[in-house]
């Protein structure tokens, strides 16, 4: 499968990724879903809807928000945001569609990431809209808050929330041109992000499943699925990438 894998990515003239919360859990960020997942110590519509938010923005930066930062701001990339980043300096990825608000891709050094659900790094103030770093947000009192007084909020999107329309239709563009659709670590039931491998598959796109797990996906959409840690069959697909390159 790997082999597999290898050979079709480098004979591939359009490589788009999809990638979820799974592709983060070995740089040490639980996932949602599935196995350690946040969902199983709390609910999502308690603490990640807007609606939840606005009523009580304290408790959703105590319970949801602070435990993000703590792990988000200690996480460095690991071996599947690297492996992206090196296909696509290798010519061979061209955008990487994350639902991941962790911002790893880019420290990975990937260059086109559109994040579909936003990004935890930065703040922005419900009252006068000033923007500021998460890493330099004081957690002595919650809600932190701006110097107007006005109350912080992560930059990402919550459920109750629209997908900003730009990165909709810029994503379902690219999953209809791309020939290959690489979907890492995500469980595909966050929609619309879960349509996207959909509309490649309709467009003849090959999609190619990373996951520890199957998926809805898995048996219907996907092509083949690589049952493995991400980072870990990266680094393998790469390395195999490489070694075909090289041989030309
Ligand atoms: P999800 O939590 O619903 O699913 C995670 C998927 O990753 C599962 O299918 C699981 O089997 C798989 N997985 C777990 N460990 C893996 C590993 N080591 N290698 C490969 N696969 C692995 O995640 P989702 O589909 O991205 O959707 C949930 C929403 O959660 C997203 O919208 C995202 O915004 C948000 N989220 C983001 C982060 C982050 O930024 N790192 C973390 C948690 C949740
Ligand atoms: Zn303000």
């Amino acid at each position: 499968m790997i082999r597999k894998a290898a050979g079709d990515l480098t004979t591939a003239k359009y490589v788009i990724a999809l990638t979820g919360a799974g592709i983060s859990v070995e740089s040490g960020i639980p996932p949602f879903r599935g196995k350690d997942g946040i969902w199983e110590k709390i609910d999502p519509m308690e603490y990640a809807h807007i609606d939840a938010f606005m009523s009580d923005p304290g408790k959703v930066w105590d319970v949801l928000i602070r435990g993000m930062k703590d792990v988000v701001d200690q996480a460095l990339p690991n071996d599947a945001h690297k492996g992206l980043a090196r296909l696509e300096e290798l010519g061979i990825i061209k955008t990487i569609i994350t639902q991941n608000v962790d911002g790893l891709h880019q420290a990975a050094g990937s260059t086109d990431v559109i994040e579909f659900h936003g990004n935890f790094a930065w703040q922005s103030c419900l009252d006068c809209g000033r923007r500021c770093p998460t890493r330099t947000v004081e957690m002595d009192r919650l809600p932190p808050r701006c110097a107007c007084g006005g109350i912080l909020r992560p930059e990402c999107v919550f459920f109750g929330e629209q997908i900003p329309p730009r990165h909709l239709s810029r994503s379902q563009l690219l999953a209809m041109q791309c020939d290959i659709m690489l979907v890492i670590g995500t469980s595909a039931t966050v929609q619309p992000a879960a349509t996207i491998p959909i509309i490649s598959k309709q467009s003849g796109a090959r999609v190619i499943e990373i996951n520890t797990e199957p998926t809805p996906l898995t048996h219907s959409v996907s092509d083949y699925l690589i049952a493995g840690r991400a980072g870990e069959m990266m680094h393998r697909i790469v390395t195999e990438v490489e070694r075909k390159k090289r041989q030309g």
